[in-house]
């Protein structure tokens, strides 16, 4: 760990008592998949972030598991502010931070260009905030209607916010304010330090009450088109060489042979998942005319593939990979080769498919002269 690193601090710690829902809200559905994962997924995968960390309540950890398997937590406080100042305290304990993103996972659809924003905006100031202007009409409320709040002036502040990380650990440490801080800029403020705004995003609302969650479904479905993308590859069995196969080694009396490993099936998954966003093929990504290839784990090519598709704000909904081979034998693998590709690709398992197929002795797969493989990946990429 250095203290240079980029932390983001996703805080999940929420009981969610006003959505509606038995599940904390963090952890229900919005479009299609847990509300935390649509953030984390934002968060990992933008390259000026080193580390995610999620703070989620003690008794939840179970719950984060389901929804993202085993990634870096820590255990919440009683309030939103005690739950953040146990993500940063963490931080501090594993060598610190040049800075933080402090985001809730109440907002669950993260555009990385507000990311963007608030990292340069941090050049200039200890903290900065996304905001927006205020549309509606602002009025005091009680049992008949008060008077109306000039909005001139008034924005609504988003998260994530941004803070050089040592200043907002003193902010948090120093804390000595009357009520409950909403979010960290005001603890920051607090402390005497400087706060920019840059420009939110609409995306970025809020998911609070229960009628939030069908209107979040709505604008990521609107923001969204269904893409998907096929991919094939063969690689010749020969002796003396492994067998990796959808990313696990399987013991056989051959293996397939190539510039990389020659996993066949992570190949074809590669192709799909490119042409998903129409970015060539995995020879265009990882030539085999270079050296550095040579040998490669194929894990890294599909991770690689991902990771393209993540920065441009998609979401992996589904891949579907068949084997064609007369050996060795897929059933017995089936389910190791799964969960490899649901962990290389940060998905659950049940989105992901793996099928086995013979050629009826038929072809080159027939006389078990090479292994063939077909993928079919779909995906969800935002509108530009
Ligand atoms: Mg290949």
């Amino acid at each position: 760990m250095n203290g240079q690193r980029t932390v983001a601090l996703i805080v999940a710690a929420g009981r969610g008592d006003r959505s509606g829902s038995a599940l904390p809200k963090q952890y229900a559905t919005v479009a299609g998949r847990p509300m935390v994962a649509h953030s984390y997924a934002a968060l990992s995968a933008h390259p000026d972030i080193d580390t995610v960390l999620v703070v989620t309540g003690a008794d939840q950890f179970e719950q984060l598991d389901a929804a993202l398997g085993p990634v870096p937590r820590v255990a919440g406080g009683a309030t939103r502010r005690l739950s953040v100042r146990a993500g940063l305290e963490a931080i501090a304990a594993e060598g610190g931070a040049g800075q933080v993103l402090i985001h809730d996972a109440a907002r669950p659809f993260l555009p990385a260009a507000v990311i963007d924003r608030l990292l340069s905006a941090l050049a200039d100031a200890p903290g900065t905030v996304p905001v927006l202007p205020v549309a509606d009409t602002l009025a005091q409320s009680g049992s008949s209607l008060g008077e109306v709040v000039p909005r001139d002036g008034l924005v609504r502040v988003q998260t994530p916010q941004a803070f050089r990380f040592a200043d907002i650990l003193a902010a948090h440490r120093d804390w000595s304010g009357d009520g409950e801080p909403t979010d960290d800029a005001q603890m920051m403020r607090a402390a005497g330090g400087h706060v920019v705004a840059v420009t939110g995003d609409s995306m970025l609302e809020k998911v609070t009450y229960p009628a939030d969650f069908a209107a979040a479904d709505a604008r990521a479905g609107a923001r969204f088109r269904v893409r998907s993308a096929t991919g094939y590859d063969v690689h010749r069995l020969e002796a003396g060489e492994e067998l990796w196969l959808g990313g696990i080694r399987i013991p056989h009396n051959r293996g397939l042979s190539g510039h990389s490993d020659a996993d066949v099936g992570l190949h074809a998954l590669t192709d799909a998942l490119l042409g998903t966003i129409g970015a060539g093929d995995i020879g265009t990504h990882f030539p085999p005319t270079d050296p550095q290839w040579k040998g490669a784990a194929s894990d890294r090519f599909l991770v690689h593939a991902a990771d393209l598709i993540r920065q441009r704000g998609g979401i992996i909904d589904f891949v579907d990979l068949t084997l064609i081979c007369e050996a060795p034998k897929i059933g017995p693998h089936r389910a190791a080769i799964r969960s490899r590709i649901a962990d290389l690709l940060a998905i659950a398992e049940d989105e992901v498919s793996i099928k086995a197929t013979t050629t009826e002795r038929l072809g080159f797969t027939g006389r078990s002269e090479g292994i063939a493989a077909q993928a079919i990946a779909t995906v969800r990429i935002p509108e530009a």
